[in-house]
C-alpha cells in the first residue's frame, strides 16, 4: 500500500522536525512550498487556524495539506496564553521573551498546572477535512531548565515525565507524551482506519 501524501503547512523548522520523525514511515511528509505566503492566523481558535493554514497549502498546491496549531493554556492565567502563545510577549516575540513573561506572571503562584493542546487538520482537494488533536497535561516550572527543543519546552514540566522538563529529553522522548506527538499519532490511527 502507498503511504497517503500530505503537504507541510509549516515553515518552522524545529515543528517539521517533530512532525517528519512522528510520521516517518507511515505518511509521506512533502515541505511547504517556499513560495506559497504565510497566511494570517487570526481565526481566534486553534481549529480555526489550524483550517486556514491547511486550506491555503492545499488550495495553492492542488494536494491534501496537513497544519497543526498549538496552544498552552495556563490555568491560573484563565486559560492565557492559549491560542495567543506564540504572541505572548508582543507580536515580534522571541521564544525567550514569551518564557520570560510566564515566569513573571507565575511569580509567587502555586498553582502552575497547564497544558498544551495541538489541533491538526488535514484539508483535501475536495473540501474535506479530517481534524484531531492532542492534549499534554503538565506545570510551569520556576526557572528554565535544559538546552534541546523550542518555545516553552524549557518551562513545561509534562505530568507523564518524571520531573524533567521537555528541554531536558532528547525529540524522541518527547514525542511520546507531547501533545504535537499525541496529535499526530491520533492522525496516524485516523488516516489507516479511512484507508481500511
Ligand atoms: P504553534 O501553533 O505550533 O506555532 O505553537 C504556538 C506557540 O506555542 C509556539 O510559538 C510556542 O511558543 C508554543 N509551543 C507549541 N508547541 C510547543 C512545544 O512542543 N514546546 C514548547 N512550546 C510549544
Amino acid at each position: 500500500m502507498s503511504l497517503p501524501t500530505l503537504v507541510s503547512a509549516s515553515a518552522n523548522p524545529h515543528k517539521v522536525s517533530e512532525i517528519a520523525a512522528i510520521l516517518d514511515g507511515l505518511v509521506h511528509l512533502v515541505p511547504r512550498p517556499a513560495e506559497v505566503p504565510e497566511v494570517v492566523e487570526d481565526a481566534g481558535t486553534l481549529e480555526g487556524n489550524a483550517r486556514l493554514k491547511a486550506a491555503a497549502i492545499c488550495a495553492a498546491t492542488g494536494m491534501a495539506a496537513v497544519s497543526d496549531d498549538t496552544g498552552l493554556f495556563v490555568d491560573a492565567l484563565d486559560g492565557e496564553p492559549g491560542v495567543e502563545t506564540a504572541y505572548y510577549a508582543g507580536p515580534n516575540a522571541t521564544y525567550a521573551e514569551n518564557r520570560a513573561k510566564m515566569l513573571v506572571a507565575l511569580q509567587g503562584v502555586d498553582d502552575r498546572r497547564c497544558r498544551f493542546r495541538t489541533v491538526v487538520m488535514v484539508v483535501h482537494p475536495d473540501g474535506t477535512e479530517l481534524q484531531v488533536e492532542g492534549v499534554c497535561e503538565g506545570r510551569i516550572a520556576t526557572e528554565e531548565r535544559g538546552e534541546r527543543g523550542f518555545g516553552f519546552d524549557p518551562l513545561f514540566i509534562p505530568d507523564d515525565g518524571d520531573g524533567r522538563t521537555f528541554s531536558e529529553m532528547s525529540e524522541a522522548e518527547k514525542n511520546t507524551m507531547s501533545h504535537r506527538g499525541r496529535a499526530f499519532a491520533a492522525l496516524v490511527a485516523a488516516l489507516s482506519s479511512r484507508e481500511g
